[in-house]
């Protein structure tokens, strides 16, 4: 029996339609499923996150020569400063220190809004003859053997190919139907986030504020804008979400500050609740868990797209010398090497973030002096200071091709 595709991607959010983009431009015959409209997922009134893309992740979007179609609507982060609630002591990262005495001027990466992704990722889809979108269709289940695997939509059609990707997002109904099990717990908060003009512009400086309820992160957009992404407890966002316009702003300008000069929210409220989640195995026979079927993480450092996106350079990596060499690109070894590969940075992540959201949403007085000595130690420190930038940047470690800016 032939396949009809070589990969069957369920799911084409950002971390899907990435993968079959990367695959399909290296000549994999691909298919992408979403039980959404295209239409709809390609909106304005879809997404309301803007993503901070760490520098890493830019290179990978060279590498897949995407980044040309997203470079015009991208913000560069220049400076991040950290700070705690009413201290005054602080972290100030800038890109100016990550290579003193010369005159490089990479950022430490970009704020882009999601729609922005999205639709440059549905356009260069579009681009490709090997790679189809099935949408709006839901994949039901699949079946594995040594031979091959099936995929079964919810309209009964079934689909044969060598490997399924499960990019199904946090509740994967294919890692579930995989018997996966994962370790996973919500927080007792809420991302409210929203979009902000400013009277005086922001130079590229990310804030983050930690206040008693979680982070209050300020992020730079193109033009005098910036994105918020507001951490509230959980039973309180309703009622700030709820609030008419004038009070909202008031809210939101309490905890903004006035640095910027006039504060006004434009646009739409969005809320999204936060938790972690880790898959306990990131392959099963014939299919690889990738972005938030695989891990979620709290957005405290902005990181969990860029995990994701480390996914795919990693997996996209796998797939395409697998099948230069002729071999099935469904293999065991393979998928095992793509989890041993992707593992580590995962948990790594999952647990600075974890640590970082208990540390600054304590109000005990000494282990607020302490996070406050830490925030201001860490500051005194260039060397770890660059070290630390390095690792949020995604330039560390065992990179894949793509997550170096080369092609495939
Ligand atoms: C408030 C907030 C702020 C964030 N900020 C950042 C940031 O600054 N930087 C960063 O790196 N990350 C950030 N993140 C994380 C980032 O947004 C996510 O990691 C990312 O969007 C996950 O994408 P995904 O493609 O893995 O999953 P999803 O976006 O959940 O996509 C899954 C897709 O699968 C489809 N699907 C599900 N089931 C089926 C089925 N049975 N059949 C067919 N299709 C199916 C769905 O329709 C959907 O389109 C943030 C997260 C939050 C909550």
């Amino acid at each position: 029996m032939t396949d009809d595709a070589e990969l069957v991607i369920a799911g084409g959010g950002l971390n899907g339609m990435l993968l079959a983009v990367a695959c399909a431009g290296a000549g994999l015959s691909t298919i992408v499923i979403d039980r959404q409209d295209p239409a709809a997922m390609t909106g304005d009134r879809f997404d309301g996150r803007t993503s901070a893309i760490a520098y890493g992740s830019r290179l990978v979007f060279d590498g897949i020569g995407l980044w040309p179609a997203i470079e015009g609507e991208a913000e560069s982060i220049r400076e991040i400063r950290v700070a705690d609630d009413g201290s005054p002591l602080f972290l100030h990262y800038d890109h100016r220190e990550l290579a003193p005495g010369t005159t490089t001027n990479i950022p430490l990466g970009y704020i882009v809004e999601n729609r922005v992704l999205r639709r440059a990722l549905f356009d260069q889809a579009a681009t490709f003859p090997s790679l189809r979108l099935f949408a709006p269709r839901a994949v039901a289940s699949m079946d594995a053997s040594e031979g091959g695997a099936t995929v079964s939509l919810a309209d009964g059609s079934r689909l044969r190919t060598r490997l399924v990707a499960a990019a199904d997002g946090q509740n994967s109904p294919l890692r579930r139907a995989a018997g996966i099990r994962t370790v996973e717990w919500r927080y007792s908060q809420t991302g409210i986030v929203t979009t902000v003009a400013h009277q005086r512009p922001h130079r590229g400086v990310a804030v983050e504020h930690f206040l008693p309820a979680g982070p209050f992160a300020i992020l730079p957009m193109t033009g005098n804008r910036s994105s918020i992404v507001w951490t509230e407890q959980a039973d309180l966002a309703p009622r700030l979400l709820a609030l008419p316009d004038a009070e909202f702003a008031a809210e939101l300008r309490a905890r903004f500050g006035d640095f910027l000069g006039e504060v006004a929210p434009v646009g739409p409220r969005w809320s999204y609740p936060l938790a972690l989640m880790q898959a306990e195995r990131y392959v099963a026979r014939r299919l690889a868990l990738v972005g938030e079927a695989a891990h979620v993480i709290h957005p405290i450092a902005g990181q969990g797209l860029n995990i994701g996106i480390r996914d795919i350079a990693a997996l996209a990596e796998i797939i395409i010398d697998a099948r230069r060499l002729g071999l099935d690109i469904g293999d065991p070894p393979l998928l095992e090497r793509y989890e041993r590969w992707r593992r580590a940075d995962a948990l790594l992540l999952a647990a600075v973030t974890d640590g970082l959201n208990r540390l600054f949403s304590n109000t005990i007085p000494p282990v607020k002096l302490a996070r406050d000595f830490g925030l201001a130690a860490v500051n005194r420190l260039p060397p770890l200071k660059r070290l630390l930038m390095q690792h949020a940047m995604g330039v560390l470690g065992d990179r894949p091709r793509l997550a170096r800016g080369q092609p495939l």
